[in-house]
């Protein structure tokens, strides 16, 4: 589980915009890229070139 803290200060590498956290598969998500990043030991991976497209549209709450 990511901390709030660590969730208010991270942002998109690629659009400085915000990520929201999904803990259903544990990845954080941005909307406005449709990228998605993965969480690895509780450690977002902040990657451009390591996100995933994201294909669903599966509302993470
Ligand atoms: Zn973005």
């Amino acid at each position: 589980m990511l901390s709030e803290n660590l969730l208010k200060v991270i942002v998109c590498p690629k659009c400085k915009g915000e990520l929201k956290y999904c803990p259903k598969k544990n990845e954080l998500r941005c909307y406005r890229c449709r990228l998605v990043y993965r969480i690895e030991e509780d450690i977002p991976i902040l990657l451009v070139e390591e996100a995933k497209p994201l294909t669903e549209d599966e509302p993470c709450e």
